[in-house]
Order: structure tokens, then sequence, then C-alpha cells
């Protein structure tokens, strides 16, 4: 679960959102409304240190954007991107190297009998 699930916002909450929904859950998951020692009362302590937790993080902006990258990196495909053609846009089979020109076979003029002969 990711903070942003765990307050129950969206990646893109902006501050104030993100304020007004941990208030909202922090009322709501108070242990003082469940009597001491309950099954309720465990629960829901376990819960409001995932909210405050999840709200340190993300009421500041600068540990947010750290665990934003974080997340980013945790997606799959991660890093290596697939390669697409500079020319038709259609994908190599190869890995995406960041800075290079790419072209797939056909434009590069592997494959195509059609580049020589129209010269
Ligand atoms: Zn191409």
């Amino acid at each position: 679960m990711t903070h942003y699930e765990t307050l129950g916002i969206a990646k893109d909450a902006s501050a104030k959102q993100i304020k007004a929904s941990y208030r909202s859950l922090v009322k709501l998951y108070h242990p003082d409304r469940f009597a001491e020692g309950c099954k309720a009362h465990a629960e829901t302590e376990k819960r409001i240190r995932e909210i405050n937790s999840a709200y340190a993080v993300l009421s500041k902006s600068l540990s947010r954007a750290s665990y934003d990258l974080e997340l980013n990196q945790a997606l799959p495909h991660s890093g290596a991107e697939p390669e697409h053609c500079d020319k038709c846009g259609k994908p190599t089979t190869y890995w995406h190297t960041p800075g290079k020109v790419v072209l797939c076979h056909v434009c590069a003029g592997t494959t195509s009998k059609k580049m020589a002969q129209g010269r």
C-alpha cells in the first residue's frame, strides 16, 4: 500500500487535499473512540500509525518528491524502456539508450532495397 492509498488521495493531490484527508482520517481512526484492549482499538492504533507516517512523508514537499521517485522506480519496466524508431515510431527490438538517434531496420536501410534504388 502506498502512502497515497493510506491517505485515500490521488498521486497529484495538493498539499491542501493531503492535509484535509489526513485530518478526517485521524478523526475517523482515533483510538479513543474504542475501548482499550478491544480488537478495534488495536487495529485503529495500527492504522493511525500508517496514516501518521504517510502524512509525515507527504506533508513535506521534499520528502514527498523523493517518495514519488521511489514509487516511480518501483513500477515495472523501470529503467530500460523499449526503443522506438525516431523516424516511423515503430518499436525496434532493442532497449532504449538515452541520447542516441534510433532507427529501425527499415528506416536505417539495413533491410530496405527501396532506399538504395531510389537514388
Ligand atoms: Zn523506422
